[in-house]
């Protein structure tokens, strides 16, 4: 997963950008970059690590101009390297273009392969530089129609940001799999346009959110002003459902739902759905989240079953999330180094403990022997989400198949391998629910031109859950190379 930022017609455009990144750094915390543009020139800085850490003053110094995008990434396996951070800068015959994506191409390996038989020389391993080539092969004319020409080539999750000298260029794809937003910053000498991948960004720098992009959308800021185009066969909108579970902010709406209200409901949800049995020592039941993910949702789960909310386990803010090491042994290590037992609420009592979801098990695993460790009597899990058997395409890292504990395992075995006294997932149904019944205040200007859905399981994607697919993963044609998914989201 990525996070993009862009703002165009702010003279301090590259600190805003740098700001804007700081706030979706939960979206990314392997690479940040900025490129900005003054109207004749792009400028790039890119660097490894959080935003703070890879942005000096002298280096934001460095990139003029009242333009810019910015990326922040996530790792992927094998893929940690400074030449696959973006946002991605080439010249080519028409100019200078930037882009910064969030999402995953599931068309890539037959777009390379075609490229590549016309001649084409890849230089990464990202599936992001095929749009790079589509735009500089397009014959048409004006920057706007060559990116709608690359982009209805392309297949999967895009919510990607174009910087050339003279215009910025947003879109989302058709399906609107990845969220992306668009704002206002007032200043001194007039109105600057944002967008960013959550709104948590706009707050940040003072921005007034103005509206989510549609699906399927791509708006175009230039001198002129800004103007919005549907340059895509419509489709039927599937926003990630696990935005809501996990990967946003939960100070962002999304769709007009507030993360943080969602995340609730589910923990309510799953109380009704999977309560903990009733014992005679009831009293002595503690609802702790793992946190921070399972926060919000442990909040809806304590309300709804009556038991008292007790932060249980400590977070320590000097550790960044635990998954984001792509060595197994250094994710083993994290989960100690950013997490401790609260003895005092814990020894005695009966405890449940609430997270977001479970993918490999392994650190869900830790956490219940460290709970066990400091004195509980019982552990119960409880995920407010379904089990995660599927793998992404779309731009969430989630491990093979043989990885996720779900799709190898029974609900009884997972329990066993957590050595939980019970294990509760939210339902497909309940999560479904608790996301529509959330959403939809925001008004959409394409929602008449979508088809109306009357089935609320068709209104998002929850592939990972369900393995319910909207689009297929399309591989080489040649099967002579092993097939790749080598991304840089
Ligand atoms: P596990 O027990 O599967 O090793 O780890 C579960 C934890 O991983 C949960 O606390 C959940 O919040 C977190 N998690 C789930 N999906 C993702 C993801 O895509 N990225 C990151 N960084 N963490 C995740
Ligand atoms: Fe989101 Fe899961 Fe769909 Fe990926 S597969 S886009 S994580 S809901
Ligand atoms: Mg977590």
């Amino acid at each position: 997963m990525c996070g993009v930022f862009g703002i165009f017609g702010h003279p301090e455009a590259a600190n805003m950008a740098y700001l804007g990144l700081h706030a979706l750094q939960h979206r990314g915390q392997e690479a940040a970059g900025i490129v900005t543009s003054d109207g004749e020139k792009l400028f790039a800085h890119r660097a490894m690590g959080l935003v703070q850490a890879g942005f000096s003053p002298r280096d934001l110094a460095a990139l003029p101009g009242d333009r810019a995008i910015g990326h922040v990434r996530y790792s992927t396996a094998g893929g940690s390297h400074i030449k696959n951070a973006q946002p991605f800068a080439v010249d080519y015959a028409r100019g200078s273009i930037a882009l910064a994506h969030n999402g995953n191409l599931t068309n890539y390996e037959q777009v390379r392969e075609r490229l590549e038989a016309r001649g084409s020389i890849f230089q990464s391993a990202s599936d992001t530089e095929v749009i790079v080539h589509l735009i500089a092969a397009s014959t048409h004319m004006s920057v706007e129609d060559r990116i709608s020409d690359a982009l209805s080539q392309v297949e999967g999750a895009y919510s990607i940001l174009f910087l050339t000298e003279r215009e910025m260029v947003a879109a989302r794809d058709p399906y609107g799999f990845r969220p992306l937003c668009l704002g206002i910053l007032a200043h001194k000498g007039g109105v600057a346009h944002v967008v960013a991948s959550e709104p948590t960004a706009f707050d940040l720098i003072g921005a007034e959110y103005v509206r989510d992009l549609d699906p399927g959308e791509m708006i175009i800021a230039s001198d002129e002003g800004i103007r919005s185009v549907f340059p895509f066969p419509a489709k039927p909108s599937r926003p990630c459902i696990f935005e809501y579970v996990y990967f946003a902010r939960p100070d962002s709406e999304l769709a007009g739902a507030s993360v943080y209200e969602v995340r609730k409901s589910l923990g309510r949800r799953l109380a009704e759905e999977q309560p903990v049995p009733v014992s005679a020592a009831d009293l002595d039941t503690v609802v702790i989240p793992v946190p921070d993910s399972g926060v919000p949702a442990a909040v809806g789960f304590a309300r709804a079953s009556g038991h008292p909310f007790e932060m249980g386990l400590i977070r320590s803010h000097y550790v960044g999330r635990t998954f984001i090491e792509p060595q197994q042994s250094i994710r083993h290590f994290g989960v100690r180094l950013k997490l401790a037992p609260n003895r005092a609420v814990i020894e005695g009592k009966r405890v449940i403990i609430v997270d977001d979801s479970i993918v490999r098990g392994t650190t869900s695993r830790k956490i219940v022997k460290m709970i066990r460790d400091a004195g509980a009597r019982e552990v119960h899990v409880r995920i407010s989400s379904p089990p995660t058997r599927w793998p992404c395409y779309y731009g969430i890292d989630t491990p093979t198949r043989s990885e996720l504990i779900a799709a190898t395992s029974t609900i009884e075995q997972t329990r066993e391998f957590l050595a939980a006294d019970s294990l509760g997932y939210l339902s497909l149904e309940g999560l479904v629910a608790a996301v529509s019944q959330t959403n939809g205040v925001r008004p959409s200007t394409a929602s008449a031109r979508l088809p109306v859905l009357q089935d609320p399981a068709a209104s998002h994607c929850h592939a990972c859950f369900s393995g319910d697919y909207p689009v297929a993963l399309s591989t080489r044609k040649t099967p002579s190379r092993p097939p790749r998914l080598v991304t840089a989201h």
